[in-house]
């Protein structure tokens, strides 16, 4: 599970690194909020915890923004005053949990757990983008009304695609989440596997569905 920790207090937000990386989570951690905006569209996390008082942008603001997005990443607000007014208004704009500061840090490590287990948008079983739809229960894909087969790394890729659709997919986000590996293998594998499955999903349709970021990634959006 990879968490996004958005807290500009240094002390706070090493120690809740540390905890949550103790119990197996993978952690980035953001001290401002515009660039906090920024990582949760460039990277799909499991869940957020984000601080209301940031420099950049407030953690309100990056919340209503990231809702207005599309972005359904569960996230678990942190105040320092835990005013029952601030908690109301961030739960209206689409916080899953709230969390007064001082906190205890087991308190928040489980809540965090439990936001992974709400998942967001991964629970959906049928994705879909456009007309492209893929049932990933049966693993097949169809788009206006044609079906096609997938072998089981494409249909890897293009459900990771679909579960972040509109978000920017980087080459070493999808070499993580699709063959499993923390490194990067230095050859062209991604691009080789995009091409065939934009043979599938594209070719003969329009729009575009796949589209390649350059230097970046890819984004599959409508
Ligand atoms: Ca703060």
């Amino acid at each position: 599970m990879r968490v996004l920790v958005v807290e500009d207090e240094k002390k706070t937000a090493s120690f809740v690194r540390k905890a949550l990386e103790s119990e197996g989570f993978a952690v980035d951690v953001c001290p401002r909020g515009d660039e906090a905006l920024i990582a949760a569209g460039t990277t799909p996390f499991d869940g957020i915890v984000l601080d209301i008082m940031l420099p950049g942008r407030d953690g309100l603001s990056v919340l209503r923004q990231l809702r207005a997005q599309g972005n359904r990443t569960p996230v678990l607000l942190l105040s320092a005053r835990g005013e029952v007014n601030e908690r109301v208004e961030g739960l209206d704009a689409g916080a899953d949990d709230y969390l007064p500061k001082p906190f205890v840090i087991a308190e928040l490590v489980a809540r965090v757990r439990a936001l992974g287990r709400r998942g967001g948008e991964s629970k959906a079983t049928v994705l879909c983008v456009a007309d492209l739809s893929l049932d990933t229960i049966s693993h097949r894909a169809q788009r206006g009304g044609k079906f096609f087969d997938l072998t089981a790394r494409e249909f890897r890729l293009l459900e990771f695609l679909m579960r972040s659709a509109g978000r920017i997919c980087g080459r070493m986000s999808i070499i993580e989440k699709v063959w499993d590996y923390d490194f990067d293998p230095g050859t062209n594998l991604v691009d080789v596997y995009v091409k065939r499955l934009r043979e599938k999903i594209d070719d003969g349709f329009e729009p575009k569905l796949l589209q390649t970021v350059r230097g970046v990634g890819y984004v599959l959006k409508a």
